[in-house]
């Protein structure tokens, strides 16, 4: 499965131990991680143009000879999408027989589908048992993973991570906190593996009761402000390490190292792009599988907005960090305020008092103006003007830019008071719409 060059420095450089191996990111020059990057992107090329039927017709459709593409522009507008992956059947894009399969669940159309085999799975341990490492898990730690199991392949990969450093570990599903916090001390657990909302569940559930010692937790799935890793570390007087990744990435493509400034990507697996970035190089996430080869994936348009953190980090790891992801590219409005996110609003309403947790926020026009209105639940008998002085505040405090951007008359704000339970009938609300024409 690996590349002539990357085998090299497996062997030479990096060795065979998995404490050995986290050394990767510290002793491998740029050059040399480039060099495995080219390489393995060459190869990955050359061999889904054989094997995958989706990717060979596109190269055929667009008239490009996989002989002569060297890095990603030689492949031009040809990527993968979530929505090819929902729309075609798995034969498009399995290159070789499968021996497992997982499924990732999407905001629209079913969940996607992705292959792999043994090898691929005990690879992406193998990677993840580098990370783990660099932060600090040890042989003798003890882990406990809650991620949801079921078809999603995270627990898996955690659990083969612990295996191969001979680290005890229970990947239990996701059972309900109060039963993992019973058997905290029964078992030992000194490093805790969960996704957010579970994690500050769990820590409120230590906050009453008193916390184990635990040494490290690691979190990933869905969104965790800071708020809540702020929360979660001081209940547990230990470090909250956040990791990045999806089922179609096979796990991770990037965990943060102690400094959690960025996720420190997976070079040697991966290929980063970052698509039409801003002026804050700010763009989509574009990753192109380098070792898989039962169901590889090129350029696949992840959606997420995030930048590369182009200074070398502290740690000094040589490997490539993107910041934390900004928002969902599908997700974001271009308007007089400027790129607008729905975690921007988060950011701004999380701690406003006197609102419910459903709110929205519309950007509409009036004439030639764009509006930002918020639009939200009184729930306790605060004032109307008292919640937007505080929005006001958190904005112009949190949000510099796009406050200036409101002074100088770019677009207004508006607020509007709905009763409560308004926006929470039927579904989730979309935290932030775009309802201008076109
Ligand atoms: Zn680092």
């Amino acid at each position: 499965m690996l590349g002539g060059l990357r085998n090299l420095v497996e062997r030479v450089v990096i060795g065979d131990s998995v404490p050995a191996l986290i050394r990767w990111g510290k002793r491998v020059p740029r050059s040399v991680i480039r060099g495995i990057q080219t390489d393995g992107f060459r190869k990955v090329v050359q061999y889904a143009a054989r094997h995958q039927k989706f990717f060979a017709r596109r190269l055929n459709e667009s008239g490009i000879d996989p002989a002569r593409v060297r890095e990603p522009k030689d492949l031009g507008e040809i990527f993968t999408t979530p929505e090819d992956l929902l729309r075609l059947p798995p034969e498009e894009f399995l290159c070789r027989e499968p021996q497992a399969v997982f499924e990732t669940t999407g905001t629209s159309g079913g969940p996607k589908r992705v292959y792999f085999d043994y090898d691929e799975l005990e690879f992406a341990g193998r990677y993840q048992a580098a990370a783990f490492y660099e932060t600090g898990v040890r042989p003798g730690d003890r882990v406990v993973c809650t991620f949801d199991a079921d078809y999603w392949i995270s627990s898996w990969v955690t659990f083969l991570a612990c295996r191969q450093m001979g680290v005890f570990c229970s990947a239990v599903g996701k059972p309900h906190p109060c039963d993992v916090y019973d058997r905290l001390g029964r078992y030992g657990y000194n490093v805790i593996v969960a996704d957010p909302t579970w994690l500050v569940s769990l820590s409120e559930i230590a906050e009453k009761e008193g916390a184990f010692p635990i040494k490290l937790i690691f979190a990933a799935g869905d969104r965790m402000t800071d708020v809540y890793r702020t929360y979660v570390q001081e209940v547990w007087k230990a470090p909250v390490v956040l990791g990045y990744g999806s089922t179609e990435m096979g796990g991770g493509l990037g965990m943060e190292c102690r400094q959690r400034d960025g996720f420190h990507v997976d070079e040697f697996n991966f290929l980063v792009e970052i698509l039409d970035r801003d002026a804050e190089g700010y763009g989509e996430l574009v990753v192109t599988t380098l070792s898989r080869r039962t169901m590889p994936f090129i350029r696949y348009r992840v959606r997420d907005v995030t930048r590369f953190i182009e200074e070398p980090c502290p740690c000094g790891a040589t490997i490539r960090r993107i910041a934390r992801i900004k928002g969902r590219r599908d997700e974001m409005v271009v308007m007089g305020a400027g790129n607008m996110y729905p975690e921007i609003f988060e950011n701004v309403l999380h701690d406003v008092q006197g609102i419910s947790d459903s709110w929205q926020v519309g950007v509409r026009q009036e004439g030639t103006h764009d509006i930002l209105e918020f639009r939200l639940e009184l729930s306790n008998g605060t004032s109307p003007a008292a919640v937007e002085a505080s929005v006001e505040q958190n904005l112009s405090a949190r949000y510099p830019d796009v406050w200036a951007n409101r002074q100088c008359g770019m677009y207004r704000l508006e607020f509007r008071f709905l009763p409560a339970g308004t926006l929470a009938q039927g579904r989730k609300p979309r935290r932030l719409v775009d309802e201008r024409g076109t």
